[in-house]
Order: structure tokens, then C-alpha cells, then sequence
């Protein structure tokens, strides 16, 4: 093993322990914010998501939420993201919800006129579900 392959290797092992924080903090999300619940906290449910759904979240906040909090401009507030099974039973979710796997947020920016603008930019997103839900309250999305 030459000294540059050291390097490199030395440089991947760096890569693969930065903290949730650092990876976090060009971001105007985090993993925290999507797994928060209320509900969840008043029933004892614990909502600590497994690996794969803190992956599904990164797509979400990368891919999505990210790049529509950049266009929309002003902040945009997740009222729910990830559920795990009873959190999810709890709020009355669908059962195959993509809440389940941290791939879907229920969104609002405080007023239906701003959810009605976030909606028309997520459109131009990548999205599965894009559902402006009860005329303008919330907006669900889901990668
Ligand atoms: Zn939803």
C-alpha cells in the first residue's frame, strides 16, 4: 500500500463519521425536526427512527424540502415526518403511509396563501404525493 492510497482511505473513514450535526448544517432541516412529535411524546411512543428512514429523510430534506425553502424564501415549518408504526396508528395515518419509511413531511408555512406558493414550487420537484390537504392547511409531500 502505497502512501497516496493511505491518504485516500484515511480521507473516507474521515467521510463516513461526521456527525448528524455537521452533515446537517447547511441545511435548513434536521433529522430532529422530522422525527419530532408531540403526539408521539404525550403517548410515550418512541419515534427514534432506524438507519434506512434517517437515509429516506436526507433524500427528503436534499432532494425536496431543501430546494423548495430556497425558492419559497421564507422559513417552512414540518409538522409531521417520520412515524414509526404506532405514531403513525396514534395520528390516523394510512396504513402504508410513506410517513412510515421518513420519506414523506406535512408541511406549512403559517398561512394557506404561502402553502398555495410552497405547493406550486414543490410541483417543479421531485415528488411521489404532492397533496395540498383541507384547501391550503397543510401541504403533504413524499419522495
Ligand atoms: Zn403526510
Amino acid at each position: 500500500m502505497n502512501k497516496n492510497t493511505l491518504i485516500a482511505l484515511s480521507v473516507v473513514a474521515a467521510e463516513a463519521v461526521v456527525p448528524l450535526d455537521a452533515k446537517e448544517a447547511a441545511s435548513h432541516f434536521t433529522i430532529r425536526e422530522l422525527t419530532h412529535s408531540a403526539t408521539a411524546r404525550r403517548l410515550g411512543i418512541d419515534n427514534t427512527p432506524p438507519p434506512q428512514a434517517v437515509e429516506a429523510m436526507y433524500r427528503l430534506i436534499n432532494d425536496v424540502l431543501e430546494p423548495a425553502r430556497i425558492q419559497y424564501g421564507s422559513p417552512i415549518y414540518v409538522n409531521s415526518g417520520y412515524r414509526c408504526k404506532a405514531l403513525n396508528k396514534a395520528v390516523g395515518g394510512a396504513e402504508r403511509s410513506y410517513h412510515l419509511a421518513g420519506r414523506a413531511a406535512d408541511l406549512t408555512t403559517g398561512s394557506i396563501e404561502g402553502n398555495r406558493r410552497l405547493y406550486e414550487i414543490l410541483c417543479t420537484l421531485p415528488h411521489r404525493e404532492l397533496i395540498l390537504e383541507r384547501g391550503g392547511i397543510w401541504i403533504h409531500v413524499a419522495w
